[in-house]
């Protein structure tokens, strides 16, 4: 086994690059704080970045023009996710034009890594990923989204209505 031994030389080397580095940050401080409209970071969360409508954030389940959830429990979404973060209960639904309808749907957002695959595989523009990427909790269970949540918290204002329509949706078959 070698042993290097650091010479006094070497010392000061390491002193003078830890100056440089100070000075460099304490540079950088004062200019930032000279010009506080120029900088880069933002002071959140009284400030926020303003994301693409297209942002791939929390999930929406829409619903139909009379209010009712879209989805048509058929397990494309939950098949489809990698991180299997959905789960669907499927039930028959008392109106003979729908086929099946889910009476619970939930998300795991802790599990979920937003890659927008259940957006892609829902055949019906059930779900979506909508510009909401606040999400608060204090504990596990805060961040398992129901049906409620996912298709009438307060924010969607009622829910987002599908654009596909049921009579053109049967018409195509789907
Ligand atoms: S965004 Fe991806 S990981 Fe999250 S629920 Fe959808 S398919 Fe699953
Ligand atoms: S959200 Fe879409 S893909 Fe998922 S179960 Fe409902 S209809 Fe099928």
């Amino acid at each position: 086994m070698s042993v290097v031994n650091n010479t006094p030389n070497k010392s000061n080397w390491y002193f003078s690059s830890i100056l440089g580095g100070l000075f460099i940050t304490a540079k950088h401080l004062i200019k930032n704080l000279l010009n506080k409209d120029k900088m880069i970071t933002l002071n959140y969360p009284e400030e926020k970045y303003e994301y693409s409508p297209r942002f791939k954030g929390n999930h929406v389940l829409t619903v139909k023009k009379d209010g009712a959830i879209r989805c048509t429990a058929c397990m494309l979404c939950a098949t489809n996710c990698p991180a299997e973060c959905i789960k669907i209960t499927a039930a028959e639904h008392n109106d003979p034009t729908v086929e099946k309808f889910p009476i619970a749907y939930e998300i795991d957002v802790l599990r979920c890594v937003f890659c927008g695959f259940c957006e892609e595989a829902c055949p019906v523009d059930a779900i979506r990923m909508g510009p909401e990427w606040q999400t608060p909790g204090s504990n596990g269970s805060q961040f398992i989204y129901d049906i409620n949540h996912l298709a009438y918290r307060p924010q969607l204002k009622g829910g987002v209505v599908s654009v596909v329509d049921e009579v053109e949706r049967h018409k195509s078959g789907i």
